[in-house]
Order: C-alpha cells, then sequence, then structure tokens
C-alpha cells in the first residue's frame, strides 16, 4: 500500500509552485515600496492565544483548529491566521510601533475542503499596526485593490462595510439579541449559539433559512455613533475620490471577534458561491485583548492558492514549460569527467547548463535531449576534448555549428542563456 497524502492537503507541484513565487515576488515588492516590512511568526502557538483573540465563539476555535497536546503537555493548536500570532510577536518583542508588516505563512484549518481552500494553505496578510485614522484603510484598501489588478484577478469587487466600535455596538447587539430572540425556533442549532455569545456572528451564517430570517434584521447604521459615522464617511469619500468601486454590504461582519469599524472582502465572480478572495478590517482592540497597550491596526490577509484560482491564465503567472537553454552531451567516460570541468566553468559564467551523464551513442544522447526539453546541445567527444572545439547544436532547427569555450561564452552571456 502506498502513502497517500492526508485529506485537505495538496503537493504544489513545479508548474504552480513556480506561479507562486511569481506572485510572491510581486507581492514583496509592491508591499515594500508601502514600508511594509516582511515577518514570520512560529507555526504553532499556545491555544489561548488563539482562543483569546480570535474568539471563542468563532468557528476557527470551536470547530476548525488543529489543536493538540505535546509530550510536555502543553495545550498548543496549529497557526489558523495571522494576525494573532504577529501581534503577540510585536509585543513580545517589543517592537516600535507604528509598524507596518507583511507576512506569507501556511495556515491551518480542518473545515471542509472546498474549492481552492484547503487544510493546509497559505496566506499572504498585511497589518498597519498604530495608525487610527481613516487614511489608513484607504491607503490600505487601495494598495489591495492595486494588488489584485496587477495580478489579474478577474471579476474582482469590493464590499464594504462598518461594525462600530465596543460604544455604539452594545445597543445594536441588544436589538439584535431581541430580534433573534422572537425567531429563535427558526435559527439553526449553530446560530442559536451565536444569538448568546456573540449575535453578530449570525451574519456569518451560511444556512439559507437563517440567511432569509436575517433580511428583516434591524440595520446596525440607524446604532453608530458619530466618530463612527465620520470614520465610515471619510473611508467612503476617499474610495471614491481614487475611483475604487465598491458595494456597501451592512451583512459583512467578518467572522472574528477583535474587528472593529472598517470590514472589507474582496471578492472576484470567478469563484461561484465561495468568492471571496481576501477578508480585512480594522482591529483595534486586538492589541488590548492580548494584554498591550490599546494600539489601533488595520490589514488584510488572502490565501494565496485562491487568488491564484481568480487570476489563472494571466500575466504574471504564465511561464514557459522548463526547458534546459543548454544541455552537454558527453560520449565516453573520459568525455563525462571532462563534461563536470566544463559543466561548473559555464554555470559560474552565469549560463543555465546541465549535462547528460547517462552512457550512450550520439542518437541515444540526443534522443534523450529531446525528452528533457533541452534548446541547445553541446556534443563533447574525445576529438572535441582533443581541439577545444565543440559541436553545438539547435535541438529546434537541426543546425549545427563548431564553437570554442569562448565562443560560447559570447553566444549565451549576450542572450543571458535563457532563450530557447
Ligand atoms: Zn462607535
Ligand atoms: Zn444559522
Amino acid at each position: 500500500m502506498r502513502y497517500r497524502r492526508v485529506k485537505g492537503t495538496r503537493d504544489i507541484l513545479p508548474h504552480e509552485a513556480e506561479a507562486r513565487r511569481g506572485l510572491e515576488s510581486q507581492v514583496h515588492e509592491q508591499l515594500s515600496k508601502a514600508g511594509f516590512l516582511p515577518i514570520l511568526t512560529p507555526t504553532f502557538e499556545y491555544y489561548e492565544l488563539y482562543q483569546r483573540s480570535t474568539g471563542e465563539s468563532s468557528d476557527i476555535v470551536t470547530k476548525e483548529m488543529y489543536r493538540f497536546q505535546d509530550m510536555g503537555g502543553r495545550d498548543l493548536a496549529l497557526r489558523p491566521e495571522g494576525t494573532p500570532s504577529v501581534m503577540r510577536a510585536v509585543l513580545e518583542n517589543r517592537l516600535k510601533i507604528p509598524i507596518r508588516l507583511w507576512y506569507v505563512m501556511p495556515m491551518f484549518r480542518q473545515d471542509k475542503p472546498q474549492k481552492g481552500r484547503y487544510r493546509e494553505h497559505t496566506q499572504v496578510g498585511v497589518e498597519v499596526i498604530g495608525e487610527a485614522e481613516p487614511q489608513a484603510d484607504i491607503e490600505l484598501i487601495k494598495l489591495g485593490f492595486d494588488l489584485f489588478t496587477l495580478m489579474g484577478i478577474k471579476g474582482m469587487f469590493l464590499e464594504l462595510n462598518t461594525i462600530g466600535c465596543r460604544e455604539c455596538r452594545s445597543g445594536y447587539t441588544e436589538q439584535l439579541t431581541g430580534f433573534l430572540k422572537e425567531h429563535h425556533d427558526e435559527l439553526c442549532a449553530d446560530c442559536k449559539v451565536r444569538m448568546n455569545r456573540n449575535p453578530l456572528r449570525v451574519f456569518d451564517c451560511k444556512v439559507a433559512s437563517c440567511q432569509s430570517i436575517l433580511k428583516q434584521a434591524p440595520s446596525q447604521r440607524d446604532h453608530l455613533c458619530s466618530a463612527c459615522i465620520e470614520h465610515f464617511d471619510a473611508v467612503k469619500a476617499g474610495l471614491e475620490r481614487f475611483s475604487i468601486p465598491y458595494e456597501e454590504n451592512e451583512r459583512l461582519v467578518r467572522g472574528l471577534d477583535y474587528y472593529s469599524r472598517t470590514v472589507i472582502e474582496f471578492k472576484s465572480s470567478t469563484l461561484g458561491a465561495q468568492d471571496t478572495v481576501c477578508g480585512g478590517g480594522r482591529y483595534d482592540y486586538l492589541m488590548g485583548e492580548l494584554g498591550g497597550p490599546p494600539t489601533a491596526a488595520v490589514g488584510f490577509a488572502f490565501g494565496v492558492e485562491r487568488a491564484l484560482l481568480a487570476s489563472r491564465g494571466e500575466g504574471i503567472f504564465e511561464f514557459n514549460q522548463s526547458s534546459i537553454p543548454l544541455l552537454l552531451l558527453p560520449l565516453g567516460d573520459e568525455a563525462k569527467v571532462y563534461s563536470l570541468e566544463l559543466l561548473f566553468k559555464l554555470r559560474e559564467a552565469g549560463i543555465g547548463v546541465q549535462a547528460e551523464f547517462r552512457s550512450g551513442n550520439l542518437s541515444k544522447q540526443l534522443k534523450r535531449a529531446n525528452t528533457r526539453n533541452a534548446c541547445k546541445v553541446l556534443i563533447i567527444g574525445e576529438n572535441e576534448i582533443a581541439s577545444g572545439k565543440f559541436i553545438l547544436r539547435d535541438m529546434q532547427t537541426g543546425d549545427q555549428q563548431e564553437v570554442g569555450f569562448d565562443e560560447l561564452l559570447n553566444l549565451f552571456c549576450s542572450a543571458k542563456g535563457q532563450s530557447c
């Protein structure tokens, strides 16, 4: 019996791995220009960190976390999302605030595998820590918008909402709870729990009957305090000024406890029912929850798999099937030894070159060169070693020419050795 990968995990094969590297370097370049510094945190943390920050009532903590005990009896969890551990790291290492950080790290959630979502998946996250002004929200949204445009995400649109602050949310929560109590019997089992723990969460419910009840739910708009209204109006005015199209969605709440005010989701119409590419917003209360000083923050995160899915076939992710620009074909044992020396010299000169060390006559070696997708081959036999002149053959046209080492360098260095 052969081993198989665990359900919900996947192998990222060279073709896609290459595309991911392209995406990550694009992201890195754009974020560096905006002053974001990279950060990496451990793959596992104390369970309590997520319980405290992501929240005891969240689906992530109650249903989806990989929670385990190590041999020292520590209660640990594989990282289900990046923000809590990044904020923990900022606090623990006393990083100076304000600071802008970004990461690309694997996340682990044991939820139902669905299109573009896996139990281990890679997220890019962006955190602006210590900036409370609406301009920070606008800058961040514009950054995301430009990034996804650059990546070629198709059918992209932005949804926007505000969930107010602690002061103005409590009045609304009370009214919402009253409404939910009236409809208690019609709600799904999860929503009955949410109703008591964190009523706003009911808006995350995917059950159709709950969603239709919630259409009549009271609106949070009527409860916002003047500071929250002012903040939201400033964000919207900014988006309009910089021509970033958005739709207001009053039901957009995000499933995490630490969010406040601005909530955003970038979606793609190509992804079907699970159309969210990127989620984010303000989390002004998180640092305080983790025992730090009250610190405003705003950020977003997106799954690399989903972003690739929503942009497949566009611009930066296209690349040629891997080919070997130059393949050395030694004929005989002496030539093999010589080829190795030549290989290192050429590579030192910056040429992308490999060698075929299996034994065989010329026709067999040429066949192998074809299978390996070589652009050009250099044939090296006893005579060639003696004269220092080799036969360079173009595998597509079959053209051959005699070249010395220096000529070879010139030929490949001028073409950077990459073109076929
Ligand atoms: Zn408020
Ligand atoms: Zn429900």
